[in-house]
């Protein structure tokens, strides 16, 4: 943390899933880091209260324990980096409820801390308005637990907030007679395709088709570490944000 004398002080992070593929490589981050310093690291089973000490923590676990991690942070004005996916409007809006009680509390959730994956989220945004059809192919790795993924459910948000923007309507489509699934989920309006195969790690396609062409904006996650300049971006400003941040987007800037 950069204090205004210039002197400057670790911000004392804590990881939540320390353990896990994604834990493992942010705790190597923040020992790596020259602002950070790890002062807990934990997972299933151990108590939140060890968190208690941390400045900011990262949570990368899955949806069904990370709304508890989340409560209890905000409670103990810990500054919250949320990478664990699922969240929809009603988590989201309780996590507002909650910061609401807590004003010098800020949360950051961001479904891809990649960068290159932001810029193909604003790139997909930036040309849906001039495209009559877009559907989402999002690919991962088969131990995945929710789908459609984090960041393609953000994509759809912002692509079909494009498209009401600039009064386009419906995508066309003629399918009357379907096999339950064929034409993905409608997210928004916008179909979403998930697919789960080993070897892959995290990959995405955003089509969109016009008169007589298409635009393909595709982004590839090789490895784990792609989403760690993000993270460690979203530690280091979090507490520069009050409140509740979707997306790395506007720490971008
Ligand atoms: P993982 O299964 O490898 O790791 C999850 C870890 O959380 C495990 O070690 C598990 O034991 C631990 N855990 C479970 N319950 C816990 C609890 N109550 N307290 C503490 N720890 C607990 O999963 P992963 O591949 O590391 O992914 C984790 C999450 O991150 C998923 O939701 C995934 O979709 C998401 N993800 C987000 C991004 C992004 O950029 N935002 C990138 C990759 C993955």
């Amino acid at each position: 943390m950069v204090q205004a004398g210039g002197a400057s002080e670790l911000i004392k992070v804590g990881v939540v899933g320390a353990k896990g593929r994604m834990g493992r490589q942010v705790v190597q981050t923040v020992q790596d880091s020259t602002t950070c310093e790890l002062t807990a690291a934990i997972d299933q089973g151990e108590d939140l209260s060890l968190l208690d000490d941390c400045d900011v923590i990262v949570d990368f676990t899955n949806p069904d324990v990370v709304m508890a991690t989340l409560e209890h942070c905000i409670g103990h004005g810990v500054h919250c980096v949320v990478g664990t996916t699922g969240f929809d409007e009603t988590r989201l809006e309780q996590l507002r409820t909650w910061l609401a009680d807590a004003p010098d509390v800020s949360v950051i959730v961001a479904p891809n801390f990649g960068i290159g994956a932001v810029l193909m989220m604003q790139f997909a945004q930036a040309a849906a308005p001039y495209f009559e059809s877009v559907e989402i192919i999002e690919l991962h790795h088969p131990d995945k637990v929710d789908a459609p993924s984090g960041t393609a459910r953000r994509t759809a948000e912002l692509i079909a907030q494009s498209r009401a923007e600039h009064g386009l309507a419906a995508s066309p489509d003629a399918t009357t007679q379907e096999i339950p699934g064929a034409r993905g989920a409608d997210l928004e309006g916008i179909r979403v395709h998930s697919v789960r195969a080993r070897g892959l790690v995290a990959h995405q396609e955003v089509i969109l088709g016009g008169l007589g062409e298409t635009l393909t904006i595709r982004h590839d996650s090789m490895d784990r570490s792609s989403f760690m300049p993000g993270v460690l971006l979203a530690v280091e400003k979090v507490a520069q944000h009050p409140g509740l941040t979707v997306g790395l987007d506007s720490f971008l800037s």
